[in-house]
């Protein structure tokens, strides 16, 4: 088994504007690690998944998929940005489940699980449906693939969305408050789903405000300030024992 991270992130910068979003943030995500984010709200915890996943470029330090730098390749011994297939052959790589659902209000459930394996990966049609099936039976939606989103509940379509994800077998998966736009009873139903692919193994950041389950899940926590990483440790570290007093206020919000 090789030492190199899944995700390798080193000193990222960010900035909107004059604001630095993210001022420097190191991050490592091993195979079959999951890492929940906390934070308050503006401490850079979106900007990080959404640089991940190139959302959004960087203005300092480098990411790396396994090994593989994010986004830029050497070109007489300079560095140059990617061109936008290669880029998008990167993202595929990675699955993002983002707060707002983000489907394709007009197509059924089915083809919003089967057309990125189609169109990105090249998959045949048939195999494509045959594994959107499957994803959607293991999200417990298998009744649900001839529905259109607007007629699931908001869980449900959360967990189309995290099907969505996983059909095209990223390396990892990154989660940016999955259930912060839910109604509080449709919120187990989403993480439980989450505490399933934790448990099968799957490598994950969870960027998450519901603290009991960034315990729960997490083999390791990150706590965000100001865009950077303030504090990091084992779910018993970061909750039993936080280190800083402002970890310490941030988590009493919570209790
Ligand atoms: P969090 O997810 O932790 O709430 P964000 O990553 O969304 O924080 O935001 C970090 C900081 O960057 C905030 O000050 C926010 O206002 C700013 N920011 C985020 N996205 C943008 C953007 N597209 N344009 C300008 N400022 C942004
Ligand atoms: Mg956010």
């Amino acid at each position: 088994m090789s030492d190199t991270p899944v995700l390798h992130v080193r000193d990222v910068r960010k900035r909107f504007g004059g604001h630095a979003a993210l001022d420097g943030v190191s991050l490592d995500v091993h195979e079959g690690e999951v890492v929940t984010v906390i934070g308050p709200s503006g401490s850079g915890k979106s900007t990080l998944v959404r640089c991940v996943h190139q959302l959004e470029s960087i203005d300092g330090g480098a990411m790396y998929l396994d090994g593989e730098l994010l986004g830029y390749e050497r070109h007489r011994g300079h560095l140059r940005p990617l061109p936008d297939r290669k880029v998008a052959a990167q993202r595929s790589r990675m699955g993002m489940v983002f707060q707002q659902f983000n489907l394709f209000g007009h197509w059924s459930v089915l083809r919003n699980v089967v057309e990125a394996q189609v169109a990105v990966h090249g998959r045949d049609p048939g195999q494509a449906r045959a594994e959107a099936l499957r994803l959607l039976e293991r999200v417990g939606l298998a009744g649900k693939a001839d529905a259109h989103p607007r007629m699931l509940s908001g869980g449900q379509q959360q967990r189309v969305a995290i099907a969505r994800a996983l059909a095209t077998n990223p390396r990892i998966m990154l989660f940016d408050e999955p259930t912060s736009a839910l109604d509080p009873e449709l919120v187990d139903e989403v993480l439980s789903v989450v505490r399933d692919l934790a448990r099968g193994g799957m490598t994950m950041i969870i960027v998450t405000h519901e603290m009991s389950f960034a315990r729960e899940v997490a083999d390791r926590c990150v706590f965000m300030e100001d865009g950077r990483v303030a504090a990091t440790g084992t779910p018993k570290e970061i909750f039993d024992a936080p280190s800083s007093p402002r970890l310490r206020s941030f988590l009493s919000r919570f209790t």
